[in-house]
């Protein structure tokens, strides 16, 4: 029993020692705190170490010496460590002179116990067959626990106060600093009163200088992180799912769960719930992004889908994430922005530009051409005003799109000057061609609407008499000058020129 907690004794000096170098080495500022009281702490424990393993009277009496003085010098460090782990601004000078004067008046009152015996004595008892030295105390050594106690005491207030008084995210690094310390003192007390022969009181402080040592200078406080994540996350316009290596969601931000339409943490749900919304999504399943629309009519919404994979250091798969976004105002703008370039703002049909594209389009075999002007609009504008010009255009280019398919092109060139696309038309289309433009003509001629009465001129040529589409642009201009110099109000086919 005693030969295993030697080795335990010695095991937890080594681990102090590593610590302590470690701790020196450290960039981090409160390295050097870790590392005093690290440093600190070998004394007692070495101390405690000494009377465990010492049959020997004289042994066991510097065994606890150094374990009583190393203990004062262990409640100095350990006030350092809390100021400074506590960000907190040392007290005025005489209530540091204080702790100190008492500290030392303390460790002086041991060097006097070999004269005055006012501290404590030891007495040989037998352990397990062997010689022993338990300690007697006196009232020296009541002073000193006391003094301990006390100090350990402030610290534990300090952090205390500290745990209750930080911000939500750093409470976490007092709390697991706190929790250590009252493991501590409950094990430290738990030994004193246990009234075991043999003094083990050590062992919670050594192991309370390894928790410090890694929860000053390796713990990452994840509850920290995962608050803040959420925070950040959360005041996202973007939805955010979080998925485990399986494809199971474990985590979405507040986007996310207004989204897919969860209540609070039911985040499972929401593969279901999205894949309702915007069809088959292969979550978990590789770098992937892609643009999808929920609802229709004015109801409708646009959304770009990420999906991103994370790796871990080995490169494996750990999980991945969504992120999706609604886009519906800019792919409305950009909705508008092709409608404008392609369109023409006072009639709303094909513009200059479009009819470049559409004519790409189309197959030259297939398709009427058809020239439009209105006659003498010149004069029309002279005499009734650009206002009235203007909504005779308009009516005219509603009465040439009425008298198409829903599929024919029709655009404005400019002016008063119409360009008709009929597609998916054979040879037997040609009467009805010339029909379309006397429909036109009856339609401009009536004026219920009070507008006066106009009339168009057309020239129409057909894909499959012309080499290419610029001749057939050709054909169909010289078809339509020759309706303006026949006398207008009408049309005049391409082969009866
Ligand atoms: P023709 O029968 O030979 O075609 O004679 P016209 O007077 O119609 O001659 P032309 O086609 O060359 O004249 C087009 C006129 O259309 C010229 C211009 O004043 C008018 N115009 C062009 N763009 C607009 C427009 O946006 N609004 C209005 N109101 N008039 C326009
Ligand atoms: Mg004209």
């Amino acid at each position: 029993m005693r030969k295993n907690l030697s080795y335990f004794y010695l095991l937890l000096i080594l681990a102090l020692v590593v610590c302590l170098v470690l701790s020196r080495r450290s960039h981090k500022k409160i390295g050097a705190s870790v590392a005093v009281l690290v440093g600190a702490l070998i004394g007692p424990v070495t101390g405690n170490l000494i009377i465990i393993m010492s049959g020997n009277r004289q042994v066991s009496t510097a065994g606890c010496y150094i374990y009583f003085i190393g203990m004062d010098l262990v409640m100095v460090a350990l006030l350092r460590f809390t100021f400074d782990y506590c960000d907190l601004i040392w007290p005025g000078e005489k209530i540091w002179y204080l702790v100190h004067s008492v500290l030392i008046i303390d460790v002086v009152q041991f060097l006097f116990n070999p004269f005055f015996g006012h501290a404590f004595d030891i007495e040989p008892i037998e352990v397990e067959g062997f010689d022993y030295y338990r300690l007697i105390p006196h009232f020296g050594q009541t002073f000193h626990r006391l003094l301990d106690y006390g100090v350990f005491l402030a610290v534990l207030i300090i952090f205390s106060v500290k745990v209750f008084h930080s911000s939500r995210y750093n409470s976490e690094r007092y709390t697991v600093i706190l929790i250590t310390m009252v493991c501590t003192g409950l094990l430290q007390t738990y030994y004193i009163f246990s009234r075991t022969p043999v003094d083990r009181s050590m062992t919670g402080y050594g192991i309370f200088g390894i928790l410090v040592f890694y929860f000053s200078l390796y713990y990452r406080p994840l509850r920290l992180l995962d608050r803040m994540l959420v925070n950040i996350t959360s005041q996202m316009p973007e939805a955010l799912f979080f998925y485990d290596a399986e494809g199971q969601c474990i985590w979405a931000n507040t986007s996310g769960i207004r989204l897919a339409d969860l209540k609070e943490d039911d985040f499972e749900k929401s593969t279901d719930q999205l894949c309702q919304k915007f069809g088959q999504l292969d979550m978990g399943e590789g770098d992937w992004s892609c643009q999808r629309v929920s609802g229709a009519g004015d109801n409708a919404r646009s959304y770009v889908l990420e999906n991103h994979i994370m790796k871990d250091s080995h490169k494996r798969v750990a999980g991945s994430f969504l992120i999706i976004r609604d886009n519906t105002d800019e792919h409305k703008n950009l909705q508008r922005e092709t409608w404008n370039a392609n369109h023409d703002r006072l009639t709303g049909l094909y513009n200059r530009a479009a009819y470049e594209i559409i004519q790409e389009s189309l197959e030259l075999n297939k398709v009427y051409m058809f020239m439009i002007d209105i006659d003498h609009f010149k004069d029309v504008n002279d005499t009734y005003g650009h206002e009235i010009g203007d909504r005779i255009l308009i009516k005219a280019a509603g009465i040439i799109k009425k008298n198409f398919r829903s599929d024919d092109f029709v655009c404005r060139l400019g002016g008063d000057e119409f360009l008709v696309f009929m597609v998916n038309a054979g040879e037997e289309q040609k009467p009805l061609s010339g029909t379309k433009i006397d429909r036109i003509n009856t339609a401009l001629s009536a004026s219920a609407d009070g507008l006066p009465p106009v009339s168009v001129s057309a020239g129409i040529a057909f894909g499959k008499d012309a080499a290419d589409f610029r001749d057939l642009f050709e054909k169909a201009d010289k078809a339509l000058y020759r309706t303006k110099q026949r006398g207008r109000v009408g049309y005049t086919l391409d082969g009866d020129l």
